[in-house]
């Protein structure tokens, strides 16, 4: 029998043997312990359905220390938003360019292919920058969801951007709204696409049954290789401008 049990809290840093840190998050909606890697914080999630296991999460981490090195260490490096940086836009390669002045962000076609110019220095620069992307995710966003709520028969709901790590959009049918990621406007058209389908497919069911899914097809057709691409290329969209 132990007599000291560690007692472990959500939200709680521990630092693994590699000197990875790892952060305990308590999810009720969790079904079963796991470990995630949070790329734009630098540090391994355990997450457990209740404060309780949250031990266990902690000896489960544990026992996988090497992967959470490796996975770590993959990590793309951060893409900052500066002058001369390469950003995609709709899966387009844009390039940033500075104006001097203090001018707004705007998107300019040249014989070498799309520049993104904006006035601004240094962090005003970057934020011009962002700004610029999340306008241009609000203007997609809002047409493609009104598609398809359209083809739902769905009414009206309420758009928010917003900029959530671990999640690129999340759908509240009881008030008939929607929030998405800003980030997703850097995927390919067909994956941003299919987040405002993902979104307005929970209108119908809240779960992700296959008649869900079925939902989903009906507005988008195929959506596996879209859900593989923001599995595979994720990481990258969060590391820009961090
Ligand atoms: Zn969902």
């Amino acid at each position: 029998m132990k007599l000291f049990q560690p007692k472990y809290s959500d939200g709680q840093r521990l630092t693994l043997s590699n000197g990875q840190t790892l952060r305990l998050s308590v999810n009720r909606r969790a079904r079963r312990l796991s470990v995630r890697i949070d790329a734009r914080a630098g540090e391994a999630v355990a997450i457990a359905p209740t404060p309780n296991t949250l031990a266990q999460a902690v000896a489960f981490a544990r026992s996988r220390a090497d992967w959470i090195a490796e996975r770590l260490q993959a990590q793309p490096d951060t893409v900052p938003l500066i002058p001369g940086q390469v950003i995609t836009y709709l899966g387009r390669t844009l390039r940033l360019e500075a104006t001097g002045g203090a001018g707004a962000a705007r998107l300019c076609e040249t014989p070498e292919g799309p520049v993104l110019r904006s006035g601004g220095e240094g962090e005003a620069y970057a934020r011009r920058i962002e700004n610029w992307f999340k306008r241009e995710a609000r203007r997609f966003l809002e047409t493609r969801t009104a598609v398809h709520l359209n083809t739902l028969g769905q009414g009206p709901v309420r758009i928010s951007i917003v900029d959530t790590r671990s999640r690129w959009g999340s759908c509240s049918p009881h008030n008939r709204s929607i929030r998405y990621s800003w980030r997703v406007i850097m995927a390919p058209e067909a994956v941003a696409d299919y987040l405002a389908a993902h979104e307005v497919a929970h209108l119908v069911r809240a779960d992700h049954s296959p008649e869900y899914w079925a939902v989903v097809t009906r507005l988008i057709g195929d959506h596996r290789p879209m859900r593989r691409w923001l599995k595979d290329h994720g990481n990258a969209l969060h590391a820009v401008g961090t």
